[in-house]
């Protein structure tokens, strides 16, 4: 166990940031405690602080390898719990831009399991490092700071279960309580500015439901995604999870939501625009009835930008920004922001809060522009389209055309889209000219 840098560290929030986070925390301090408001379940048990936990979560390419430099093993312990793996070309069914893409394997390896049995391993692993204690039903209400409020000095913790309300002294305190994070109120109240925030309103709507697929249903796909089109914005995905299961999520835009009421549920996932969802679960035996969600808008707390906060506090993970799940971030977002800071603190000292919230912050430009771009790809959704949002919407759709026959490009888009490439290489000019000559006068239409 490493102390170098501090004795007590609290991290609140026990979700998918807040465990990573309390991982890289215990090399450096010597105690290190996760609050959350929760009751702990057992591992794949779905639990309230976490609603979107019964909703389909991808774990991109770039997440698997993420979770795997923070906890070496982690992912071939999910493989051989029964979390489903398989190559995201090669297994996934892209269906992009009302283009199927081509499959081939191209060795990039992603995972799938239901969010529950994620999280739980997680925990389970973290769980295990001797200095780390997870506190379960407490609700963290405050932050506490020294006089001069120039350093945050620990939290004010009250216990759901009984226990009244303490206070909870520690050198460094991480937040990490999610989209609801009271971290702009207790600035306000520590007499800070409050930090801009960007805001794209997609009004976003999320139904799922689990079933067992009639056997082959889904050939050697272990998954299908089928996007939305600015014509018919409605979308599904369905993948394999574990324990021989498969979820399917429905989603829509601005108000157009999926029904919960299985044939109105069914009826959704027959005006998308593919069948392939509708064909996988002909004959299904549905395992759940149909759950939703909201996501009102993708909200990024510009942090990185503010002269003044105070020493001892940091912010993690969908607290600071969450994206449009559509893209499938969230998680692979908090796995890099925990490892940057894990490169902070290797440093030897606490992160000073500028120097942290603008290393995040570059790692949160990428997946952000991807997900506000391509929202912005729908002309009903607001916001401003700058030239350049304007030139990549209108040449994706070509190149997901493209892509129907040419695997390098659906390669190329697929890194991309599991963080694993920059955006940038979409338009080196070696691809663009492949999608042109795809386009080109006379070419056959793409299969
Ligand atoms: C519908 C939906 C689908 C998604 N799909 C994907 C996907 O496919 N792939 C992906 O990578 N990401 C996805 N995400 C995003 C992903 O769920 C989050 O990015 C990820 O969970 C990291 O969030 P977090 O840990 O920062 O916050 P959260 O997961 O929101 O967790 C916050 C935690 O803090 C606790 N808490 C809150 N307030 C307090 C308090 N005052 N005191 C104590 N505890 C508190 C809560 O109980 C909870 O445990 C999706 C999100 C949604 C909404």
């Amino acid at each position: 166990m490493n102390t170098s840098i501090g004795d007590h560290a609290v991290v609140l929030g026990a979700s998918m940031a807040g465990l990573l986070t309390a991982g890289v925390l215990a090399r450096s301090y010597g105690r290190v405690t996760v609050f959350d408001r929760d009751a702990m379940p057992e591992i794949s048990v779905h639990r309230r602080g976490v609603p979107q936990d019964r909703h389909l979560h991808f774990l991109h390419p770039r997440g698997r390898q993420a979770l795997d430099e923070l906890f070496p093993g982690l992912t071939a312990w999910l493989i051989g719990q029964g979390a489903p793996t398989g190559d995201v070309l090669g297994n996934i069914r892209w269906q992009l831009s009302g283009h199927q893409f081509r499959q081939a394997n191209i060795r990039l390896p992603g995972l799938l399991a239901s969010r529950p049995f994620l999280e739980g391993h997680v925990r389970a692993r973290v769980s295990d490092l001797p200095n780390v204690t997870l506190v379960e039903r407490t609700d963290v209400v405050a932050v506490t700071a020294t006089p001069d409020r120039c350093r945050v000095s620990g939290v004010r913790v009250h216990g759901t279960a009984g226990g009244g309300e303490r206070a909870v002294p520690a050198d460094l305190v991480i937040d990490a309580t999610g989209r609801g994070s009271r971290a702009p109120l207790w600035l306000s109240e520590l007499g800070y500015e409050p930090a801009a925030v960007d805001r794209v309103d997609i009004g976003l709507g999320y139904a799922t439901r689990i079933y067992r697929l009639r056997p082959g249903a889904l050939g050697t796909d272990m998954a299908m995604l089928t996007a939305g089109t600015p014509q018919n914005p409605r979308g599904g995905a369905i993948a394999a999870i574990e324990g021989g299961r498969h979820i399917l999520t429905l989603f829509g835009i601005l108000g157009d939501h999926p029904p919960t009421d299985p044939p109105g549920f069914d009826a959704f996932a027959a005006s998308l625009v593919f069948s392939d969802i509708t064909d996988a679960i002909r004959d299904a035996e549905p395992l759940t009835d149909p759950v939703s969600i909201r996501f009102p808008a993708s909200v990024r707390h510009r942090y990185e930008r503010l002269r003044r906060f105070p020493i001892g506090l940091l912010i993690l993970g969908d607290a600071v920004c969450s994206f449009n799940p559509i893209y499938g971030q969230g998680m692979t977002a908090a796995a890099i922001q925990a490892g940057a800071l894990q490169r902070l603190l290797a440093r030897g000292e606490m992160p000073q809060p500028r120097r942290y919230f603008r290393t995040i912050a570059r790692t949160i430009n990428t997946p952000w522009d991807i997900a506000v771009g391509a929202d912005l790809a729908f002309p009903q959704v607001p916001g401003t389209r700058t030239a350049k949002i304007r030139m990549v919407n209108r040449y994706l759709p070509k190149l997901h055309a493209a892509a129907t026959a040419d695997v390098t490009l659906g390669r190329a888009f697929v890194r991309v889209l599991g963080m694993v490439d920059r955006p940038e290489g979409l338009l080196r000019p070696d691809r663009m000219l492949r999608v042109l000559w795809t386009h080109r006068p006379g070419a056959p239409a793409p299969t």
